[in-house]
């Protein structure tokens, strides 16, 4: 009799033990779910295009969290620095540095000694100059790793995404090609930004299966005639394009065959050169920006390319002595950055250069005096 009421007081555990690991599984496998649920969830997000001359600066804050990419030029570090700090940042929770050169990276390093970092991102590649070793000590100082730039990944900011879309290969010519395109989506609305993609990249973009369309266009290369090509603003379709240049660069940014596109278009186009920090706001339905559309002038899509840089070359001759160029270990010209000849790439001053008899390349047309 005892024994039956052992068996049968074990049986009544049994069933409960299995009814409560089946609950327990139940609910594992539905916050899993849950977790796996693409969330159309948005927010009030803002990105602001930080006017930092002739370079990219780009902070995106969301719910309190924060991800800057590039930093403009290494004179620019503490313009951006104050910047975030002003609006009472203390961590970014990314950073990315979407290619070596000086007008995104330069800054980096001030920025990554002043705030508390989450991640760092950047392409698989690496550059010679004293610009990408101050970037890497810093990161090393603070203990950080390098997460290396992966399109297809998707990592979450706040109740907010971004996609990694470029680059999509590991091998190129130039080093804008290997520059970290992202994709920022809040709710409906989205943002693509990459660096200084050229026409190649943009054109793997296109092919790699990932949606590129979106609202705002941050055009690549300082809105350089070598990138935004036809095919690759007909599919991206953005209402805004943003172009982040200097004012009176050298380079003769924006181009105006990228100006021309984009009236061709209708794409409201704003200018950190004319018009100073662009900041779009993002409720995750609507967007708003703190500044009026820059109108393209019949001027403006008149101004041929070549007067252009002319006109700048003669602003630069005043100022070779800050005005950066780019050389080799051998070479007998001087560069843009950039430039596909520049298979290795040290920044000096166009004085510098003059110094050592370098004469400037026919091919990127770099300042002369
Ligand atoms: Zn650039
Ligand atoms: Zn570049």
């Amino acid at each position: 009799m005892l024994n039956k009421s052992f068996k049968f007081l074990g049986w009544v555990c049994s069933i409960f033990l299995l009814i409560l690991s089946i609950t327990f599984i139940t609910k594992e496998v539905s916050k899993e779910t849950i977790n796996n649920v693409p969330t159309n969830a948005s927010s009030l997000s803002k990105v602001h295009f930080i006017d930092v001359g002739q370079g990219d600066a780009i902070l995106i804050e969301t719910d309190e969290h924060y991800m800057l990419i590039d930093a403009g030029e290494n004179n620019q570090g503490t313009t951006v620095v104050n910047y975030l700090k002003e609006l009472g940042i203390k961590k970014l929770d990314y950073v990315i540095g979407t290619h070596p050169h000086s007008d995104h990276i330069g800054g980096l390093d001030t920025v990554i000694y002043s705030f508390d970092i989450g991640k760092v991102i950047m392409p698989d590649v690496v550059h010679t100059t004293k610009t990408f070793e101050d970037v890497l000590d810093a990161i090393s100082e603070k203990d950080l790793k390098i997460t290396k730039a992966i399109a297809g990944t998707t990592y979450s900011l706040g109740t907010t995404s971004f996609t990694i879309v470029a680059p999509n290969g590991s091998d190129y010519d130039g080093l804008n090609d290997y520059s970290v395109g992202i994709k920022f989506v809040n709710g409906e609305n989205s943002f693509l930004l990459t660096g200084d993609a050229e026409k190649l990249s943009e054109t793997e973009m296109l092919h790699n299966g990932i949606d590129l369309s979106a609202d705002v266009l941050k055009l690549g290369h300082h809105g350089s005639s070598t990138s935004s090509q036809e095919d690759f603003l007909d599919e991206v379709q953005p209402d805004y394009a943003v172009i982040s240049a200097g004012v009176d660069n050298s380079y003769g940014h924006p181009h105006v065959e990228t100006l021309q596109k984009l009236k061709d278009r209708n794409i409201e186009v704003f200018r950190t050169d004319l018009q100073n920090t662009i900041i779009f706001t993002s409720d995750g339905e609507h967007i708003t920006v703190n500044k009026e559309p820059y109108s393209i002038t019949q001027s403006d899509l008149s101004r041929a390319t070549k007067n252009n840089s002319a006109k700048s070359a003669k602003d630069k001759s005043k100022n070779s002595g800050s005005t950066i160029v780019h050389i080799t270990n051998t070479g007998r010209k001087y560069h843009v950055a950039g430039c596909r000849f520049l298979k290795v790439d040290i920044e000096v001053t166009l004085d510098e250069a003059l110094a050592k008899g370098l004469e400037p390349c026919g091919t990127c047309k770099p300042p002369a005096k």
